[in-house]
């Protein structure tokens, strides 16, 4: 049987409406019950999808806010505030990461360090870190790419031999676990995003910071709120960077249906596993311990555009996360001494297949395909 999608019936990457439509009538009355209550901003959803996302992945408190870069930032900016660093003090971030883990670090003022990545995993290489440590490390950034948490137990070490923070880039990796431990509850602090193509996506932007610590999470609270810790009274220069009521109660929707997205997602990865063989391809691992939750399914081929071509003359759809690592995007140019090697390699052979709404069976037929590559 031929598959039921062809060049002139393309399947598509990502379709939205596929994650929303079947929760159509828990999210208008999410929405109904916002515009009923004539709570928009500081209500009862925000505060509910807090105490759930919190206990969702085992953390004390969570900070609902306005997107995962804010998330990021935030909290870095907090840290400043209550003296752990200060402007110049440097943060370990893997180079291959998405440019906002990045951004995040220099609008607070701090040093990014790159540092190569695992090739195995594409997440930040734990052999490399102690190298890269100078008298001005603060923190490092575990950046949970594509899905698979870090290698957090050993990087959990090498911090506590030097003193340094852990703050997790959770955009990509809600609900995976390492030993158990839930991403947003292995580090000192976690960043969420709730972007509409993240595994839970907002209708619109929203993120989230989750800690143990209440002064971490007040303070990231009151940033967010224009530095005000109560009604007119301003502690720091703050920001604008709240969740609103609307998102927060379609989010909390979307929270309730975490594990069945993260089933279906693993479902379809593991077709994958299972039936692409084709030595040209190179597919991604799911190292001993841990639980991926495959925001992407990325392969590595080393004939990328012809692949890509080949793939799309039949249908299938791919994207590259990501083309351009941060210290080749014009914003950084010189900014940091290099070289990445690696990182460079890997942005020029990942590839990412659809996976989000995905049936088994069309991975099987999508892995059918791959394997004719040649
Ligand atoms: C999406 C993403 C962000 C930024 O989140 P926004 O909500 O889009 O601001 C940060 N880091 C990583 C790794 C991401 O994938």
């Amino acid at each position: 049987m031929s598959a039921p999608f062809s060049s002139s019936n393309p399947l598509p990457f990502l379709d939205l409406r596929a994650s929303t439509s079947p929760l159509r009538e828990e999210l208008i009355e999410a929405v109904a019950g916002v515009i009923d209550s004539g709570r928009f901003l500081h209500g009862p959803a925000t505060a509910a999808f807090e105490k759930e996302l919190a206990e969702s992945c085992g953390a004390r408190y969570a900070v609902a806010v306005s997107n995962g870069l804010d998330a990021l930032r935030l909290t870095l900016r907090a840290w400043v505030q209550m003296g752990l660093m200060k402007w110049g003090d440097e943060v370990l971030v893997a180079a291959n990461t998405y440019i906002a883990s990045v951004l995040a670090i220099t609008d607070a003022g701090l040093t990014p360090v790159l540092i190569e990545p695992d090739e195995q995993s594409f997440n930040i290489d734990p052999g490399r870190i102690e190298g890269a440590i100078t008298p001005r490390t603060r923190a490092i950034m575990e950046v949970h790419l594509y899905g698979l948490p870090c290698r957090h137990s050993e990087i959990r070490e090498i911090a506590r031999r030097h003193n340094l923070l852990i703050i997790e880039d959770n955009a990509q990796a809600i609900g995976a676990t390492e030993q158990g431990v839930r991403t947003g509850a292995m580090g000192d602090a976690a960043a969420f995003s709730f972007y509409p193509t993240k595994n839970i996506g907002a209708l619109g932007d929203a993120g989230a910071v989750t800690t143990d610590s209440e002064e971490l999470a007040e303070t990231v609270k009151a940033l967010a709120n224009y530095g005000s810790d109560r009604r007119y009274h301003n502690i720091y220069q703050g920001f604008n960077c709240r969740m609103d009521e609307l998102q927060a109660a379609m989010l909390r929707v979307k929270l309730r249906h975490l594990d069945e997205e993260t089933a279906a997602r693993n479902e379809a990865a593991a077709a994958y596993t299972a039936h692409i063989e084709n030595p040209l391809v190179k597919l991604p691992e799911v190292p001993q311990g841990r639980t991926h939750v495959w925001h992407q399914y990325v392969v590595r081929v080393e004939e990328r555009e012809r692949f890509r071509k080949f793939l799309a003359d039949r249908g299938v759809p791919t994207d590259i996360h990501y083309a351009v690592p941060p210290h080749l995007q014009p914003c950084y140019a010189g900014a940091f001494p290099g070289p990445y090697p690696l990182t460079e390699r890997l942005a020029n052979e990942v590839v990412s297949l659809p996976i989000a709404n995905l049936s088994p069976s069309l991975a099987k037929d999508i892995s059918l395909i791959i394997n004719q590559f040649s």
